[in-house]
């Protein structure tokens, strides 16, 4: 016990390990976030909020039991940081850094915790090879760790890329978005917490909870990383 931290305190002096919100030195008992970074986040709390701002965005597009997300996300800040560590530098740790944070606080919220099972949107396997990890899947780990419920990554698949789409109109992309997830019913899950890392119009959860509900779930809950207000 003391000399393994002895030999992480060695190590950390030969590579130190940095905050990936503000590039600091991290002491041991830090994980990807310094303390400093964590108290300041830009907490949502939404998820004490059943009419939040998620929330609101799938009003009249698909039913869902809940929404929330736990950062809000601006340009320039460190949850921008946090977000583009995790999704173009190889540190997935941060996802589930960030996911075991939310899932002790979805816990005090009996529709996250008493969900059967985290669904992460799925990457295009052509992408998912190329990164090498699912961002959002590193976040659902980290929830389903706090909140002891398990990951599933085969009931929801993505079938076609759409790597075009960040060009399109919101209708463009919704139609553009409408086939391309595809799902089937296994294991008889009833609640779903289906997981993205940045909410941005709502498509992507938009089209997988069509393709979700299509398959036969009914009570959907969704979950993001950071939310673009
Ligand atoms: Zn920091």
């Amino acid at each position: 016990m003391g000399f393994s931290k002895y030999i992480k305190d060695f190590i950390s002096l030969i590579y130190p390990q940095l905050c990936l919100a503000c590039g600091q030195g991290l002491v041991t008992s830090e994980n990807c976030i310094c303390i400093s970074c964590l108290y300041k986040l830009p907490y949502t709390n939404y998820h004490l909020q059943p009419d939040n701002k998620v929330m609101k965005q799938f009003w009249g597009r698909v039913d869902v039991l809940a929404a929330t997300a736990f950062l809000y996300f601006k340009k320039g800040s460190s949850v921008q940081k946090l977000m583009h560590q995790l999704k173009y530098h190889n540190q997935q740790e941060v996802g589930i850094v960030l996911g075991k944070l939310y899932g002790k606080n979805l816990m005090d919220v009996d529709v996250y915790s008493n969900a059967d099972v985290i669904v992460p949107v799925p990457l295009h396997k052509t992408r998912f090879k190329k990164r090498g990890y699912n961002q959002s899947e590193q976040f659902a780990l980290g929830l389903a760790e706090a909140m002891d419920i398990k990951v599933d990554t085969s009931i929801l698949l993505r079938q076609y890329a759409s790597e075009t789409q960040v060009n399109k109109s919101r209708y463009n992309r919704y139609t553009n978005m409408a086939d391309v997830f595809v799902a089937s019913y296994q294991n008889n899950y009833k609640k779903i917490i289906l997981v993205d890392d940045t909410i941005t119009t709502g498509a992507t959860l938009e089209a997988c909870t069509i393709a979700l509900q299509k398959a036969g779930y009914n009570q959907i809950n969704i979950v993001g990383i950071a939310f673009t207000e």
